[in-house]
């Protein structure tokens, strides 16, 4: 679309960590066991330490649940890609970078990288509703071999190019798709289920929170305050059998797609 850019999420989120300066200061590898109160604001646990903090953003997607919030209201549905190993640039024609998006969200995206050593193909398709935030090695496969398909199919001149890598990743979805955004206990709010859109609407959702908490209000405020809430999903197994057959359902009409 005009206007929008292509954002290799990886570049963007690393590139975003080393733009933060003191007094700031950013933990990796350091999961928030647990939070409990301390005084008027929240102390944080974490493995080996504690973070004392007067307010939280909970920013973690589907694992908010973990913390015992928003409880059968989150669909945690994972998505799949591929990549390919490097091949070289002449075996595939036109421009050597550039990504589609698929008009049905249940389609294929692609995306061809440029690099030193040759150029590869990413392949990102395949739903599937997982509603312990878990996959195995048995549906990663299974998502491979559809990726592989599909990408036979796309390119048979790049026949023989095997996927250096595999991966999925959880996403949280609401039954009326709209954020879980919002002050779930005091001094704590919520920006967590992207419902598929992260780039966009899990980013809107956070500037909204951090917005929120330093007293600003701005469009995006107002936007994500006037959200209904997340639906409650019907009990289990109905939603399992739900989600399973909507998926199903909906990434045969994606088709070749
Ligand atoms: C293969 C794939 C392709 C995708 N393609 C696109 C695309 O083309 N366009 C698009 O818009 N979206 C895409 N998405 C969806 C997008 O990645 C998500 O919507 C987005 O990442 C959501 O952002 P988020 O920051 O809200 O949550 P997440 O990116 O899920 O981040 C949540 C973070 O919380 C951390 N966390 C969880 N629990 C804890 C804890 N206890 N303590 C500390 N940290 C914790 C996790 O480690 C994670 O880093 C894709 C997703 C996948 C898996």
């Amino acid at each position: 679309m005009p206007g929008t850019v292509i954002v290799q999420p990886a570049a963007y989120v690393r590139a975003l960590a080393d733009s933060l300066t003191p007094p700031v200061r950013l933990f990796e590898k350091t999961p928030a066991v647990s939070f409990e109160r301390k005084g008027t604001g929240w102390l944080v646990r974490t493995p080996k330490g504690s973070v004392g903090s007067p307010r939280i953003i909970l920013a973690n997607n589907g694992y908010a649940e973990r913390f015992g919030f928003f409880r059968g209201r989150l669909l945690h549905v994972y998505t799949y890609a591929s990549m390919t190993e490097p091949f070289a640039p002449f075996r595939l024609g036109g421009q050597r970078s550039w990504a589609a998006t698929p008009a049905s969200p249940m389609g294929t995206t692609l995306r061809r990288v440029e690099g030193r050593d040759g150029d590869r193909l990413l392949v990102r398709s395949r739903y599937t509703y997982n509603p312990a935030l878990q996959v195995g090695e048995g549906t990663l496969r299974r998502a491979g071999a559809v990726h592989d398909r599909k990408f036979a199919h796309r390119f048979p001149s790049l026949a023989g190019t095997r996927m250096q890598y595999r991966w999925g990743g959880a996403m949280a979805l609401t039954w009326n798709s709209v954020p879980a955004f919002g002050e779930v206990e005091p001094g704590i709010l919520a920006a967590v289920a992207c419902n598929g859109l992260g780039a966009s609407n899990a980013t809107a959702a956070g500037l909204a929170a951090a917005e929120t908490l330093a007293g600003v209000e701005s469009e995006l405020t107002r936007i994500y305050r006037a959200c209904p809430s997340p639906q409650a999903l019907p009990p289990q197994p109905l939603t399992l059998i739900g989600a399973r057959a909507t998926l199903a359902f909906r990434e045969w009409k994606a088709g070749v797609e």
